[in-house]
């Protein structure tokens, strides 16, 4: 059967990332605000947009229940598409491949999905699938009806990516991070991921296209650049914009948290045109000014909090946006970020310089991160350099 890979409207390339919902309690990633979450479907939908993107496990497993209140069950069926994903890194056997599968369907509240993948299917997560024959069981659902669409999103080498396209060519897109940050980086090579799916003809969906929130808060003299450019353009407007311009992209994901991002992205979106080549020179100087700048390059995804690697309960991903944020303004003495680092430990979370060098964090950790390295790093401003920790 021929498929039909893109959405109502092939020019509306963004999708909604249901992962960093607003939350009624910062502290809990479960009490999302559903009602802030309706009025931005709604706004998103009113503007055209269809691609509504979660998985399993996002939001401590409530993201999937989220979009069946705040988008299934307003909406007629044909109106909306729905992307999940099956999270390989939990099976334990083979059985519960269908059990979960059956879950989400429940969870979102639909009879099928229109795009499955296979959660982030690195080379371990690949021999999972193989064990416990995943894509056999999700073949089958697509010729029952029951997947509309099925790909896999993936953190892992241009190499690995070629392998699994080459050994399942009936595999239809793939999910990359993608952000003209990562592009040229040796860590992500977001560029050479790009092209072997190119090389495959397989449609991209882009995620992290403003690298966690990274290139929202590009630095001073960058965001000077960009809006000399184009004064209306926000930092983040530019990330998005150079994923949607590549033309294998079908649908960039943001992970949007309130009203104002998702009128922000879907103005821009609406009417989108790819960046031309001197809008393009601009971000490769962006990326490179950038580099020089952030301290360390997490994506703020949660792996490795979300798995319980940490046996002295480091809440690896806060540390580390603190540390990086500190790090924009270096030198002062009393900051938030400082003062919220102590009050963490004040809550009974591990120190950065607890960290045993066990390594389990870095397992899981898609971008590579030195992570127990890094927790060093950490430990200078934010508790040599940090009165208020006891
Ligand atoms: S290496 Fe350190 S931060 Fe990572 S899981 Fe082990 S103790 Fe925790
Ligand atoms: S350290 Fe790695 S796994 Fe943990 S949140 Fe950052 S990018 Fe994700």
């Amino acid at each position: 059967m021929e498929r039909d890979y893109t959405v109502e409207n092939p020019k509306m390339k963004l999708g909604f990332g249901f992962m960093r919902l607003p939350l009624t309690n910062p502290d809990d990633d479960t009490a999302i605000d559903l009602k802030q979450v309706e009025e931005m479907a709604d706004q998103f939908f009113r503007r055209g947009f269809t691609y509504c993107d979660t998985a399993y496990m996002y939001h401590d497993f409530k993201s999937e229940e989220t979009v069946a209140e705040a988008v299934v069950d307003r909406r007629e069926r044909n109106s909306f598409t729905v992307a999940t994903k099956m999270p390989l890194v939990m099976l334990k056997n083979e059985a519960e491949v269908e059990e979960i599968f059956n879950k989400q369907l429940a969870n979102l509240h639909v009879d099928y999905i229109d795009y499955y993948l296979m959660h982030d299917m690195n080379r371990s997560n690949y021999e999972i699938a193989k064990k416990f024959h995943v894509l056999e069981f999700a073949r089958k659902m697509r010729e029952q009806g029951k997947i509309h669409h099925l790909g896999f999103s993936c953190h892992d080498t241009p190499e690995h990516i070629d392998r699994v396209l080459t050994e399942n060519p009936d595999l239809e897109f793939v999910q990359l991070q993608i952000n003209y940050l990562d592009w040229e980086s040796q860590g992500i090579q977001s560029g050479a991921c790009y092209e072997v799916c190119e090389k495959h003809n397989k449609p991209v969906i882009v995620m992290e296209p403003v690298k966690g929130g990274t290139l929202a808060k590009v630095p001073a003299e960058v965001e000077k650049m960009m809006r000399a450019c184009h004064p209306n353009w926000s930092p983040a407007s530019w990330a998005i914009r150079f994923a949607a311009s590549l033309p294998m992209v079908k649908v960039v994901l943001s992970g949007m948290s309130n009203m104002e991002q998702l009128d922000d992205n879907t103005t821009y979106m609406q009417d989108f045109q790819p960046l031309n080549q001197e809008e393009l020179d601009l971000l490769k100087k962006a990326a490179r000014m950038i580099d020089d700048t952030i301290a360390i390059a997490c994506t703020g995804c949660r792996y490795c909090v979300e798995e319980n690697t940490c046996p002295k309960n480091i809440p690896i991903s806060r540390y580390f946006a603190l540390y990086n944020t500190d790090n924009l303004l270096p030198g002062r003495e009393w900051t938030p970020e400082k003062e919220y680092y102590a009050n963490s430990i004040a809550e009974g979370y591990g120190r950065a310089s607890e960290c045993i060098k066990c390594r389990g964090c870095e397992r899981v950790c898609p971008q590579h991160l030195p992570i127990s390295d890094l927790m060093d790093k950490v430990k200078i401003p934010m508790e040599e350099q940090n009165s208020m920790v006891k």
